[in-house]
Formats: C-alpha cells, structure tokens, sequence
C-alpha cells in the first residue's frame, strides 16, 4: 500500500481542510497515484472501480485548477447517469467547502432545464452532467464550453455502453485543444483504449494492482443492514462471539471516536486509535490492548498499521473499505499464529457495491450473515454460564457452599429454584444502560416492506448473493448487555 500522505501532495489550504473535515485519513491507491499526476497537468487514464475514491482522484486536482475570479466554465465532468451526476456534484461541493468562489451544478435530463438555464446563466465554473444534457445545453448555448481547462469522463466505459459515443465525441470538439482530458473506468476494452488514443495526449496510465492474499484460516461473514443500525449490530456480534480481543476498522478518524464514545455509553471497553493522536497517547491505548484491559479497539486503516498482536480474534469492517486492498490486510490482523479468527463486515445501501468489488478483486468469499436476535443472545448467556459454573464445579473447593446450599434447599426450596435464582442474579448484574441509539433493528418484514418502496438500482444485473431477508434479529429487549460480565 502507498503512505503518501494528504500534506505531501502540498494543496492549497482549502483543500487540505475540506480533506480533514471530510475525515479522509490519508489517500486512497488511486488518488495517491493520480492526484500528482493531474496537478502536474499529465492526461490521465486511470482503471478504478466505484468506492476507490476516485471522484476525489479527479475531483481535488480539478478545484485546484479552478479560478475563482472567472465565472466563465473551467471545468466538465461527464457521466453516464444522473446519480452518479449528482453524487459528484456532492463530492465536488464538500472538496470545494472553502473555496466559496467556485460555483459547481449538475447538469441531467429529468431535471427541468428552466431551473439549470438560471444557474448556468448566473456563472458556474464546473460543470458535471450526463452527456445528452450537456449537448441539449450546447444546442441552446446556455453552455459554452470555450474556456474548459479540464474534461473528465468518469465510468466511461458505462457511457459507451449505454451510447454516448457520438456526444462525447461532439462534447469534447468544442473544447479548446489544448486542455487536460481525464478518462476512468472500470474496465480497459478496446474501445475504451480507442476512446483513449482519439481525444487524449501522452496519458499517463494509472491502476491499482489488488495484491492477492489468501487467508483460509479467517470466517468472513457479512450483514446487510441501515447505517443506523451499525453499532447495535456490532454489540450483538460481540456478545454473541465474545472474542478475547476485537479490532473495529472504520473509513475516518471522525467516525472512529463516534463509534468507540458509544461503545463505551453502552459499557462496552473500547478505545480509539487514529492519526490525530500523539505517539504517548497511541502507545498508552496499544498497551492496554494488548494487556487486554480494553477488548475493544476502533481504527483507521492507517494507525491499524503496524499493530502486531496475536489474540486478535474478530475484526469488524464497521465500513466497507475503500479498496479490496484494504480488506485483506484488515483481515489479516486476526488470525495470527496459527489461531483462527473471524471477520465481520457491515454493509449499508451503496456499500453492497463495494463488497462486491472486494469478493471479486480479493479473490475472497464472504458469507451473507444474520446478526443474532435476543433468542440468541439470551441461549449464548446460558451457555456462558454453564461454562462458569462447570469450571466452578470442577476447579474450586466448594464444601462450604455445599452446606449452605443444603441448608438453605432443605427448608423451602428445590435445588432447581435456587440454580435458577442464581442463573438470574447473574443476568441482572449486568448493568442497564440507556443508550440514545437504541432503535430496534428492524425486522423481516419491516426491511421487505423498506426495499419494495425503494426506487430501483441502476444496476439491476447484480443480483446480491444475501437473502432478500438479511436480518432475523427481532426487537430488541431492554436489558442491556455487558459482555465484561461473561468474559473469562
Ligand atoms: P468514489 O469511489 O469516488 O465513489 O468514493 C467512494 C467514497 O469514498 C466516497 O464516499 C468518498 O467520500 C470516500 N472517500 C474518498 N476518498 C477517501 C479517502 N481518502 N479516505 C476515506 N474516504 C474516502
């Protein structure tokens, strides 16, 4: 993996602090490799699939690019569809959060054109739209494409496909010669390397090779669920596993300390660890880690790297990440030594995509899961505890306790009422603590009923391998779970 860091690609100040806003920890392959490239100028060719971070890739080097004193159009992004316009435009505008000058829209059919025609007329210096959109504009000329410095075609590929030959072709004549064209896409067909030779200078070829890793020895298991459902899913997971010592991975520092504050409100020992932290302050949390006083330790990839313990039974991929790349090393940190282990990933509506890229590019298989409904939950407690009280019975002294049980069963109890007693003063020592994220996970039908209201997918091809159903949890019960209590 690269460990070019944000502050070595030296951009402006603005960007650097819509970056940390953002969160964003340090580059992904793809923008490490193509960020300088664009800002030297170079045409680039760059292979990546959807959740590489490649809108940023483009996307920083582009507003970098921008004069802000110049409302005239600079920049255009094409697109195959009005989602993903749309969800560039985004982007774009949370990169470009203090450069107050730059004024960017989508432009996509389906939209009415009045509502573009006023923003276009007012100034906008980029410009993100599907092809057909943009050359309707170029017919009204409420679009005058004279001044771009800089064309990108994101999922080019996809454009090809769905037709857009001929209006890319009239879209990138009526603009200046002597410009930067940016080409990505999932895939490098021929027709794509033609589209290639035909409108860029010299590209500079940019791809991320997916080193292969097998690691037999890890479970993987993956829950389809909302994002507001992450953290409850992750303290079912962990009761029901009760792995000695876990490593929760998330995509930026922001959400790190989001996830480990709730933890810890709902009694869970956890910790933090990302780049914002000095040396002391990471090495007291990996020592309490590693000595298990915290069981629980919540990272980005970044400050993961480099951690080397071999009790690490679960990993959590809280988010997908970024790229399959990263999947296996976050893997990998369990499953040490020889010892099994088992991952747990949570997906959430996008993400599925992802997962998808991740099974295909890794070369691992990772099974659609349940997470455990309170039943579960409830019958791994009883089994904990019987694990205890074996051990009890067969380790420690316990003639005193003989008597007093007698005792106390001779007058007016059976022995079963007094084991029971027992088992339930054993649940009620774990504390009860309100939680504000208590919202129940929904069930079966609820989800059914959620997804046949949703629109559909633009990629209807791929057919999720996870059951329509993908959580059996029912509602939740109120008591909440410690897992310290049953641990040992
Ligand atoms: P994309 O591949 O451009 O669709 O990006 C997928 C997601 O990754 C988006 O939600 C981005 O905000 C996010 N992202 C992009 N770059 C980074 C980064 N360096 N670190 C963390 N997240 C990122």
């Amino acid at each position: 993996m690269k460990t070019i860091s944000f502050p070595d690609l030296e951009l402006s100040k603005e960007l650097e602090k819509a970056i940390t806003d953002l969160g964003f920890e340090e580059p992904t392959p793809i923008q490490a490799l193509a960020i300088p490239m664009l800002i030297e100028g170079n045409d680039v060719i760059g292979q990546a699939h959807t959740g590489s971070g490649k809108t940023a890739a483009y996307g920083i080097p582009l507003l970098g690019k921008i004069d802000q004193n110049d409302r005239r159009v600079q920049a255009l992004v094409m697109c195959p569809t009005r989602e993903l316009a749309i969800q560039v435009s985004e982007e774009l505008a949370k990169l470009g959060k203090y450069l107050p000058g730059i004024m960017i829209i989508p432009v996509y059919g389906g939209q009415p054109i009045e509502r573009q025609l006023v923003a276009l007329k007012k100034g906008v210096q980029v410009v993100i739209g599907t092809p057909g959109r943009i050359i309707d504009h170029l017919h009204r000329r409420s679009l005058d494409l004279s001044n771009v410095k800089v064309v990108v075609l994101d999922e080019a590929d996809e454009m090809l496909d769905m037709g857009f030959r001929d209006d890319i072709g009239d879209i990138l004549g009526r603009i200046p010669e002597k410009r930067q064209t940016v080409l990505f896409s999932a895939t490098m067909a021929p027709p794509i390397m033609e589209l290639a030779k035909k409108y860029q200078k010299n590209p500079k070829n940019v791809k991320v090779v997916h080193e292969q890793l097998t690691v037999p020895t890890i479970e993987q298991f993956y829950y389809e669920m909302r994002e507001s459902d992450k953290v409850e899913a992750l303290c079912r997971l962990l009761d029901r596993y009760n792995p000695k010592l876990s490593l929760v991975f998330s995509n930026t520092k922001r959400r790190v300390d989001e996830i480990t504050s709730r933890l810890i409100a709902r009694g869970y020992a956890a910790e933090g660890l990302h780049g914002d932290m000095s040396q002391s302050q990471r090495e007291r949390v990996m020592a309490k880690f590693r000595s298990g006083v915290t069981d629980i330790l919540i990272a980005t990839d970044v400050a993961a790297r480099g951690i080397d313990i071999d009790d690490i039974e679960a990993v959590f991929n809280f988010d997908v990440p970024q790229d399959p790349e990263y999947y296996v090393h976050r893997i990998g940190r369990t499953a040490r030594a020889g010892r099994a282990g088992r991952s747990f990933t949570f997906v959430s509506g996008k993400e599925v995509w992802k997962l998808r890229d991740i099974q295909r590019y890794a070369k691992v298989r990772i099974t659609p899961d349940f997470i455990p409904s309170d039943q579960d939950l409830e019958e791994q407690r009883t089994l904990q505890a019987l694990t205890k009280i074996r051990e009890a019975i067969e380790k420690e002294d316990l003639d005193n306790y003989r008597l007093r049980a007698q005792a106390m069963m001779g007058e007016e109890f059976t022995s079963l009422d007094l084991a029971a007693a027992l088992l339930f003063m054993t649940d009620k020592a774990r504390p009860k603590i309100a939680s504000p994220d208590q919202a129940p996970i929904p069930r079966d039908d609820e989800r059914q009923r959620e997804r046949n209201n949703r629109p559909p997918r633009r990629r209807e091809a791929y057919k999720s391998p996870h059951p329509a159903s993908s959580n059996r949890a029912g509602p939740r019960s109120s008591g909440q779970r410690d897992r310290r209590s049953y641990t040992h």
